[in-house]
Formats: structure tokens, C-alpha cells, sequence
């Protein structure tokens, strides 16, 4: 139970000595009580939030809890089809590891419940990584996730996060919009997902770079996948291919810019700035002529407020005019409650040089 310094009683959170956060808020309701079928409750409610999204027919992969966003700190659940896959990275959310796969195993049409708690934050929480099967058979090896007439490889095992990258959707309906005909650089590529759509749409080009063999590996497959030609696809560290390219005078029309979490605390910031500010420096002096550059900040430490100043800092100096056409954000499926703004997480912008 926590209570106020006047003694009232605000609530009732996971207590973990261990972590730097010592309290997390399972409930505001002095009066609830935090149990069994409270937590299968919330885990159900979350994915009725999601049906829409689901039975629209667009997708059958979405994110269907979402941690604090839907008032269960630290869990997190993907669905790809009939395979849920979890993670859960507090103390609080590891306690109730059971009940939670019930809940997930007892959704409509669910096969497979599948734990991937190998987040690097886990260590942060006194915790171990906890990898395997809860519920069901194992992850089909050739899963799917259909997505606006595509398919990705999900790498359930494997892969990053939970293997997809669900919270780049609305990004990949951007991506679709402003590829044809373009020559596309997808810098921090992963899987290619952005390169498929990009593909599909008819890109002039397209150049893939990743520091991740796998994961470039999962790109040829996405490939075949979805019948289109990936173009290269590059194994190397961006910094150091951006410079190459930079060097070597090259241009394109459209880059994406998606690097994984540069800062991962407030006391991080300054360092990813600089990072944040060097990969979009190196972005705007290799757009074309009326380029369009797509660039992302997933750390949540860094408001858009930031991440705009750094990106303005970085388009500075190759005096180039460009200009804010667009915003983007995490998908409807990763909510920010008013009341918890700390789960924004995911922006971006959407530029145009002169
Ligand atoms: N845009 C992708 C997700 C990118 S995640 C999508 O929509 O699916 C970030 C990617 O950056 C990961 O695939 C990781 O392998 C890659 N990465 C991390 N550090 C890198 C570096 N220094 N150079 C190149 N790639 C890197």
C-alpha cells in the first residue's frame, strides 16, 4: 500500500528493493485489491482495446499490453497471429508470471504463449533473463506477421524485443507514401521492413544497411516473403557507411533514419544528442535535391522538443533550408495515458531539404 506524507491511502504498487524505481502503481483504488483475477482482468481489458485495430482486417499483429499504459508496470505482450509473446521486465510483473500467461493463453484464438524477458533493464530490477515457452507449443519457425498486404518474418527467439518491430506501422504507411520512385538509403534497417514497403511501392533503388547479419538475413527472407527485389542489403556500423557514402559524393531521395535507443536515462542525453545530431548531419548532406528524410528518436528520455532542436542543430551546418512536413508517432496499440506521459517514447519527423 502506498500512502501519501498526510497518511491518506493513494493506492497499492509493486514494491522491488532492488530497482532504482522502488514503487510501481498497480492501482490508483485504495479499495481494489491486487490479485489473481484482477491481473487477468487488466491483460483482458488491454487486448479488448486492441480488437479494433485486429478485426479491421489491416493486421493480426499488434502489441496488447503495453506496460504502465494499461495499468500493468512491466509487461508487455505482442501478438503476431496465434502467438503471443511477452515480456516482462519488473519484479511486480515477474510475480505474477503465471497468471499472466493464463490470461494471454485464454484470448480468442491464442496458440502459443512465449516468453522473450531478456531486456537489458531486467538487470537494472535484480532480475535474470527468463527466456522460453509458457503456454502452448513452440513458435512456429516460419511466423508471420501480416501487415497491409505484407508479411514479415517474426524471429520470436531470435529476434529483437519481442522479433518485429510493431511500433514503426504507422511509419510504414509513411514510408509507402513518399517512396516511388525514389533512390532509398534505410539506415538501422533491421529486417528490411521499411525496404519491403518501400520496394513494393516502386523505390528507383534501395540500399539496406544494418550491423546485424541476421537480421539482414530475416530482410532477404522478408523479400521472398513479399515477391519484391531488397536491393542491397549491407552489413556494417551506419556511422562509418554514412561517412563511405558522404565521401563518396553519393545522393538520395528518401533516407530513414531509424537508430535503436541512443539514451536510455536523462543522464545519457547529452551524448545521444550528439549522436542524434551526427547521423542526421551525415542524412542531410546525402539528400537529394527536394530529399525527403524520415528520422527517428525511439529513447524516451529524449521530448520532441529535443530531438527537433538536435535535428535542426544537425541541418545547420550543410546550409540546407529543410522543412517539417510531418510528424510521427508510436501507433495506437502503444498508448499514452494523460496520466503517465512517460510512455511517449516513439517520434519523429518528417523533413524535405530544398
Ligand atoms: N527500422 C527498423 C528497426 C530498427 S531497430 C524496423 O522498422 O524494423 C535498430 C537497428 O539498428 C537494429 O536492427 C540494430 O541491429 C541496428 N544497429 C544498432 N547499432 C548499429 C550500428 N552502429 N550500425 C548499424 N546498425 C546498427
Amino acid at each position: 500500500m502506498v500512502r501519501s506524507a498526510e497518511g491518506d491511502t493513494l493506492g497499492w504498487a509493486a514494491y522491488s528493493p532492488e530497482s532504482q524505481i522502488r514503487a510501481r502503481m498497480w492501482t490508483f483504488e485504495p479499495d481494489v485489491v491486487v490479485d489473481d483475477a484482477f491481473v487477468a482482468a487488466q491483460v483482458t481489458a488491454a487486448a479488448a482495446r486492441r480488437s479494433g485495430l485486429l478485426s479491421g482486417g489491416a493486421t493480426d499483429s499488434a502489441r496488447l499490453v503495453f506496460s504502465e499504459a494499461d495499468g500493468v508496470p512491466g509487461v508487455v505482450a505482442d501478438r503476431y497471429g496465434d502467438t503471443i509473446v511477452c515480456q516482462l521486465t519488473t519484479a511486480g510483473a515477474d510475480r505474477w508470471r503465471e497468471v499472466l500467461a493464463d490470461a494471454l493463453v485464454a484470448l480468442p484464438g491464442v496458440a502459443t504463449v512465449y516468453e522473450r524477458s531478456d531486456a537489458d533493464v531486467r538487470e537494472r530490477e535484480g532480475l535474470g533473463p527468463r527466456v522460453g515457452l509458457l503456454r502452448g507449443g513452440a513458435p512456429a519457425a516460419d511466423l508471420v506477421a501480416h501487415e497491409a498486404g505484407f508479411r514479415y518474418a517474426v524471429d520470436v527467439e531470435g529476434g529483437h524485443k519481442t522479433g518485429f518491430y510493431l511500433d514503426q506501422r504507422d511509419a510504414r504507411t509513411a514510408v509507402g507514401m513518399w517512396a516511388p520512385g525514389r533512390r532509398v538509403l534505410n539506415v538501422f534497417s533491421y529486417t528490411g521492413a521499411f525496404t519491403v514497403v518501400a520496394a513494393a511501392r516502386g523505390a528507383a533503388s534501395l540500399l539496406s544497411i544494418d550491423s546485424s547479419g541476421p537480421a539482414l538475413a530475416t530482410a532477404a527472407r522478408n523479400g521472398g516473403l513479399n515477391d519484391v527485389d531488397m536491393g542491397e542489403l549491407r552489413e556494417g556500423d551506419a556511422f562509418t557507411a554514412l561517412r563511405g557514402l558522404r565521401d563518396r559524393a553519393q545522393q538520395f531521395d528518401l533516407i530513414l533514419l531509424d537508430p535503436p535507443k541512443l539514451a536510455n536515462s536523462e543522464g545519457q542525453l547529452e551524448k545521444a544528442s550528439r549522436a542524434y545530431k551526427d547521423l542526421n548531419l551525415l542524412a542531410v548532406k546525402l539528400l537529394a535535391p527536394g530529399g525527403v528524410l524520415l528520422t527517428w528518436s525511439c529513447s524516451g528520455a529524449m521530448t520532441m522538443e529535443l530531438f527537433q532542436k538536435v535535428v535542426a542543430g544537425a541541418a545547420l551546418a550543410p546550409r540546407r533550408t529543410v522543412r517539417i512536413v510531418g510528424r510521427l508517432h508510436q501507433p495506437s496499440d502503444h498508448p499514452v495515458p494523460l496520466a503517465f506521459p512517460e510512455a511517449e517514447y516513439l517520434k519523429g519527423l518528417v523533413l524535405v531539404a530544398d
